[in-house]
């Protein structure tokens, strides 16, 4: 019986019941293929018109739609297929497609010179090996194709991810802002005074006098209370920037999370309350927290989270510098000035602010001890996460 007979058949006609017997119908419609591809290969291109007319017919016999062997085989061999052969007629009927796949692709390329991609859509068909004045070579094409390296998602956007999460979780959303921010925004409206050492050019990047880089992600309050008014529950993911020489623990550019909360009867211990959940979902249930005043323009008063030591729970080591206690952000009330210059009445509204930095996040979660490394696009370091 021919292949071209065997096709009209269903399996149970020709007798095939079992796996061995699927594959060695499949092998055998596969090594036809193969044979006469190379056969077309081998004939060449020597008369062009002749040749294309092989090459169609050659295409048409396997992969026309209509009464092509491939679509007999589907029709017939496999939707006709038992339950129990099935799978394996499947498997088998995909490992053709490739095959075909590239009979369709040699019988129209044969030569594969590397320019054609320019030629074909000049020429609007692909020219023979004699146009190039190249030797035919040809190129096994059913082999399986390259598969790119897969890449996986950067250890500070899941970090970045993570804490969004979080957030999100307590009704909180995202709002962003420009990287190359106006003084006004940055500083002034941030209760920022003129004088104070931040604004100088050791620590900001100015793009021109009134215009900078963000040094932090802190004017995003500003913008969202202009556009949103109060209540206001935000927080702002983003890159900041500062005059920074690149070391283990610095970078000009870096991740902040900003969050801000505006509400009537919003309290410190709102924000103790926040921040002691978050702590715990980022970092682990056991994890306490311990808040220390400290000083910002743009919060009254302002503190400073840290939580026991992830490395020693407490105990003291190196990481937290026998201490017990590691810093991980700074928060506060938010000025009464700073909700002005949003719009909003400070003697209706009250509201807290936090700020962290993403990296320190990611490296005390992943126990990397050098910024840079995040920078670097080192593929060793990146697939780790
Ligand atoms: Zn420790």
């Amino acid at each position: 019986m021919t292949l071209e007979e065997k096709v009209g058949k269903t399996l149970p006609e020709l007798g095939v019941s079992d796996a061995q017997g699927v594959e060695s119908l499949f092998a055998e419609a596969r090594a036809a293929m193969e044979a006469e591809r190379q056969a077309l290969i081998s004939r060449g291109a020597a008369n062009e018109k002749g040749h294309d007319q092989e090459c169609k017919t050659l295409r048409d016999r396997w992969l026309a739609r209509k009464g092509g062997l491939v679509s007999l085989i589907d029709e017939n061999w496999l939707k006709k297929a038992t339950k129990e052969l099935k799978p394996v007629v499947g498997r088998e009927f995909n490992q053709l497609r490739p095959v075909a796949a590239g009979l369709e692709v040699q019988a129209l390329l044969l030569v594969v010179p590397v320019r054609t991609t320019q030629t074909i859509s000049q020429a609007g068909r692909i020219p023979s090996a004699e146009a190039f004045g190249v030797a035919t070579v040809s190129h096994d094409l059913t082999l399986p194709g390259y598969r790119p390296p897969l890449g996986s998602i950067h250890p500070i956007t899941q970090v970045l991810r993570e804490i969004e999460d979080i957030f999100l979780g307590l009704g909180f959303r995202i709002e962003t802002g420009p990287e190359v921010e106006s003084v006004y925004y940055n500083f002034d409206a941030l209760n920022i005074p003129e004088s104070h050492p931040s604004r100088d050019d050791w620590d900001t990047l100015y793009v021109d006098e009134r215009t900078v880089l963000r040094t932090h992600t802190s004017p995003v309050q500003i913008r969202a209370m202009e556009k949103h008014g109060a209540p206001l529950y935000i927080i702002a993911p983003g890159k900041v920037y500062r005059h920074d020489s690149p070391d283990a623990s610095h970078s000009p550019m870096f991740h902040q999370i900003e969050g801000l909360a505006v509400d009537r009867d919003i309290t410190f211990a709102d924000l103790k309350g926040t921040l002691d959940f978050f702590a715990r979902k980022f970092f682990g249930e056991k994890i306490r927290t311990r808040f220390s005043p400290s000083f910002f323009p743009f919060t009254e008063p302002s503190g400073e989270v840290s939580i026991s030591c992830v490395i020693c729970d407490g105990q003291g080591c190196r990481t937290c510098k026998e201490s017990g206690w590691v810093e991980v952000m700074g928060c506060g009330m938010v000025h009464p000035e700073v909700l002005r210059h949003g719009g909003i009445d400070p003697e209706q509204f009250t509201g807290w602010a936090f700020g962290l930095g993403v990296e320190r996040y990611a490296m005390m979660k992943y126990g990397i001890n050098d910024i840079q490394l995040f920078y670097q696009s080192d593929v060793r370091f990146l697939e780790q996460f």
